[in-house]
Parts: C-alpha cells; sequence; structure tokens
C-alpha cells in the first residue's frame, strides 16, 4: 500500500494517463480505503478543467448568481426606483408650487 504523499507524486500522471498499469492499480487501491485522497483528486481534477476552461475561453465557472447578489441586486434596483419616484414627487410639487 502506498502513503498519501507517494500517492500524490503519482496524481499528475495518474489524471493524464500516463502512468504505468502496476502503479495505477495501487494508486486505484489507495483511492479506494483513502476518502480524503479521492476528495483531493476531485478537487485537483477539478482545477485542471478550470484551467482548460480558461484557456479555450470558455466560461471557467458555471455561474448561478449566488443568492445573496442576487438579494443585494434587487435592493440596490429597488432604492433606486424609490430614488426616481422621490424625484418625481418633487417636481411635480414645484409643478404645483409654479401653477
Ligand atoms: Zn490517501
Amino acid at each position: 500500500m502506498i502513503t498519501c504523499r507517494e500517492l500524490l507524486e503519482f496524481l499528475a500522471e495518474y489524471l493524464d494517463g500516463s502512468l504505468p498499469e502496476p502503479e495505477r492499480a495501487v494508486f486505484e487501491e489507495h483511492l479506494r480505503v483513502c476518502p480524503p485522497c479521492v476528495e483531493y483528486l476531485k478537487t485537483y481534477r477539478a482545477t485542471i478543467q478550470l484551467g482548460k476552461g480558461a484557456c479555450a475561453g470558455e466560461r471557467a465557472f458555471p455561474s448561478p448568481i449566488p443568492e445573496e447578489l442576487k438579494k443585494a441586486i434587487l435592493k440596490a434596483r429597488d432604492s433606486q426606483l424609490i430614488q426616481l419616484r422621490d424625484d418625481e414627487i418633487r417636481r411635480a410639487d414645484d409643478e404645483c408650487k409654479k401653477g
């Protein structure tokens, strides 16, 4: 059985498919018994894919707008609307005074 450290040394080769069969089997054996390394592998792979995506001019992040950001935008928009309404009321007031 290899250690986590040894697994990390094989990681790049494993992912680009250049790791030869005996080591590959040992590598996968370790992954079966070591969830932290599986997690690390996932993160590592995602990072590589993000990098590739950015190079290919694709959007690196599939971007659902975070709920907090959405709220902030809506709030900003609402306060702007309120501002506009205030301006209109003031203008209407001025019209009245003039008239
Ligand atoms: Zn491990």
